[in-house]
């Protein structure tokens, strides 16, 4: 069957707003070039998902960007053809109750994943900023964020992502190395807002850990 472009009111909405997402985090350099997924859970049973096209210039994303692909990527409706890591998005909605994801690139969560990829993963803590990730009430709170080696076999690392989040629940984001965050909310504006405090926390550690104090 030829996948539909037609799409529901709603769809078109949570489209509309995750393009303004992608502009946003374009111009805070968070997701340059074609860099970057943002995908919203449009029915959990079964899976449909509402992903960005692969291959977009994300400064200029739109709502007509998107596609709606089922449980194994395949495309429901829309032109274009998901990315790969579609799966990863996947397997986040899966582990989690998460009705959002969005997966950036920046130089800072490049920077660290390379640098704590032999630990597995990094730590932050004794930050005010912290309680803005979902259910964290104190600076005192110590977010593991893992990192797993980059890998263009998707669906293999979708499996090990699936089975480090299920293992360790109170998680709220992941890196890959050399690549970039994977964050998620219940709705848009929880995911929207992890992503703006782990790049906040990424800038301050990496800050930190490079010997750049200013900007
Ligand atoms: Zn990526």
């Amino acid at each position: 069957m030829m996948p539909r472009s037609a799409t529901s009111p709603t769809a078109r909405s949570l489209a509309a707003k995750l393009a303004a997402f992608g502009r946003e985090f374009h111009a805070r350099r968070w997701a340059l070039g074609t860099s970057g997924n943002y995908s919203v859970l449009l029915r959990r049973q079964p899976v449909r998902l509402l992903i960005t096209s692969s291959g977009l210039d994300k400064s200029a994303l739109r709502a007509g960007d998107f596609l709606e692909i089922d449980q194994e990527a395949r495309v429901i409706r829309g032109r274009g053809r998901p990315s790969a890591e579609s799966f990863l998005h996947l397997a986040v909605v899966r582990a989690r109750k998460a009705g959002c994801v969005l997966h950036t690139h920046s130089i800072w969560s490049t920077l660290l994943s390379e640098r704590h990829a032999e630990q597995g993963g990094l730590a932050i803590s004794g930050y005010e900023m912290l309680k803005g990730l979902d259910g964290v009430g104190t600076h005192q709170h110590r977010e593991w964020i893992p990192i797993f080696a980059n890998d263009q076999d998707i669906p293999a690392l979708s499996r090990k992502v699936e089975a480090e989040l299920n293992r360790d629940p109170a998680s709220h984001g992941f890196l890959l190395g050399g690549h970039g965050l994977y964050t998620w909310g219940e709705d848009l504006a929880g995911a929207r807002r992890h992503v703006e405090i782990f790049e906040f926390l990424f800038e301050v550690a990496g800050r930190l850990a490079f010997g750049s104090p200013s900007a």
